[in-house]
């Protein structure tokens, strides 16, 4: 029962074949008797899940149906759930329990999910490795001795390790598109202002974007579904009609233009990767899509604005762990200044500290127009390079990550090596705009993941290319050894 999919998930229930409590039950064995190789939850909501179980069965039984309801899913830990620890993977919030729901947790919930747990992630989900979190590193079901990307990484190693069959995640500059790509799944960071970040602790405000890891592309589109729409709590969601995204999974690719920029393949990319990108272009020109090379030449500057506009972001939002009104606190504080000093010393890690005092330093008078100002610039090129090359394709194509996942440790004395694994996904955050990684085959045995663009609120374009490309390829049916 654990290697269904969402969408077979739907149909087992809607026919009888299985109720949500025995499928619910199934799946929690399975974390329990599996999850200590991986370290993918940080807490378990057993009780929550049969409750939510059982009510989607009486639910059904009473004549309702959905595609959700019933479904088992678990929630990046950055997402607020009632009562529930939400650490954001940090010693911080360890202790903290939130009092409301987010939006995306809230909506979901009412579509009927059921809730198995809150999956562990990069600290504050700064990072690309999943290695920062207080709970410890997440491994890799492709190899457990690799990193499973980040910062959802365990949301994506519990989805690729068939613990369940999809999670949400966020993505600020690359963080459901890498751990895809480095767990052979499919994942969708939708358009900033399409899924709702009301409760959704924040990293970047202006980057971070929450949306669905799945094993296929209909199944992010179910999850979509749940997730997206205005929600009046958060004043950058944006009021826009929610397409029927599993309607749309079927158009045909004839004529599709998929813009493949020059500068994707440049030196810095794994030449097995790009031969397998090359093969995904192949598949989809038989499928009627027509190639064309574009060019993105601000590109290169991508890295250094984000890792400015990010951590300055993250300086001011981190700012309200503080010590005093949630979170951790140090011990007999002498003033003040002690206990901020110390609540914060001892509560966040290293890089989450690194982070804040780049940010800060960013952010200070004096350096602000040099450093902050000057990456705002070089995004609004960024964002008008894709406005150029949008006037000409409908989708852009290219390799979601560098090289595959590293090994667990490989980077962890040279921050910038890691950040400079997300050249390729960072610039959609950078302009807003929404893209979708899928696998592409492997390297070394490990998965490499094709990642597409498209222009704002096209989701659906995305869903609809890489389902249709889904069904003339099976990498993303492959399963990891021993899961
Ligand atoms: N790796 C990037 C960072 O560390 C992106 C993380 C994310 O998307 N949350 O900031």
């Amino acid at each position: 029962m654990h290697q269904l999919t969402l969408a077979e998930i739907a149909r087992g229930l809607a026919d009888k074949k299985f109720s949500s409590e025995e499928l619910t039950k199934v799946l929690l064995a399975r974390i329990t008797q599996l999850d200590p190789q991986l370290n993918s939850f940080i807490s378990l909501t057993e009780e929550l899940a049969l409750e939510q179980a059982k009510a989607a069965d009486v639910r059904r039984a009473n004549g309702e149906s959905g595609a959700l309801l019933g479904a088992p899913i678990a929630h990046k830990d950055l997402f607020c759930t009632q009562g529930i620890r939400t650490s954001c993977g940090s010693k911080m919030l360890d202790n903290f329990k939130a009092p409301y729901d987010a939006t995306v947790v809230s909506k979901l919930a009412a579509a009927g999910t059921v809730t198995l747990g809150k999956t562990n992630m990069d600290e504050f989900a700064m990072g690309s490795a999943n290695e920062s979190s207080w709970y410890g590193a997440v491994k890799n079901p492709w190899n457990l001795e690799h990193v499973p990307g980040g910062s959802s990484g365990g949301s994506a190693a519990a989805v690729a390790a068939r613990l369940l069959p999809a999670a949400t995640a966020t993505d600020t500059g690359g963080s459901i598109r890498q751990p895809a790509a480095f767990t052979n799944l499919t994942g969708l960071k939708p358009t900033y202002g399409r899924v709702s970040r009301w409760g959704m602790i924040a990293y970047a405000s202006s980057l971070d974007q929450g949306g669905p890891l799945a094993r296929t592309a209909e199944d992010c589109a179910i999850l979509l579904q749940g997730m997206a729409g205005f929600d009046p709590n958060d004043s950058t969601s944006i009021d826009e009609p929610v397409p029927d995204y599993a309607a749309g999974l079927n158009g045909s690719l004839q004529g599709l233009r998929i813009g493949v920029p020059k500068e994707y393949f440049g030196a810095g990319l794994d030449p097995r990767i790009a031969d397998l990108i090359q093969n995904s272009i192949k598949e989809l020109q038989k499928l009627g899509a027509v190639i064309k090379e574009i060019s993105l030449p601000n590109m290169q500057h991508a890295i250094p604005a984000y890792y400015v506009i990010a951590p300055a972001e993250a300086s001011s939002n981190l700012s309200r762990f503080d010590g005093v009104r949630f979170g951790h606190r140090c011990e007999d504080p002498k003033n003040l200044e002690d206990l901020y000093k110390r609540s914060r010393g001892e509560g966040f890690g290293a890089e989450v500290q690194r982070r804040i005092m780049v940010g800060a330093y960013a952010l200070s008078a004096g350096y602000y127009d040099a450093y902050y100002l000057k990456a705002q610039k070089i995004r609004r090129l960024v964002k008008n390079d894709f406005m150029t090359a949008f006037n000409e394709v409908d989708i852009i194509l290219g390799p979601t990550t560098p090289n595959p996942a590293w090994k667990l440790g490989a980077k962890n004395s040279d921050p910038v090596a890691a950040y400079l694994e997300d050249v390729y996904t960072i610039t959609a955050n950078l302009a807003g705009l929404p893209g979708l990684s899928m696998p592409a085959g492997f390297v070394d045995g490990l998965p490499v993941g094709v990642q597409l663009l498209a222009p704002y609120f096209q989701e659906g374009r995305l869903l609809n290319v890489a389902h249709q490309y889904q069904l003339h390829t099976d990498w993303h049916t492959r399963t990891p050894t021993g899961f």
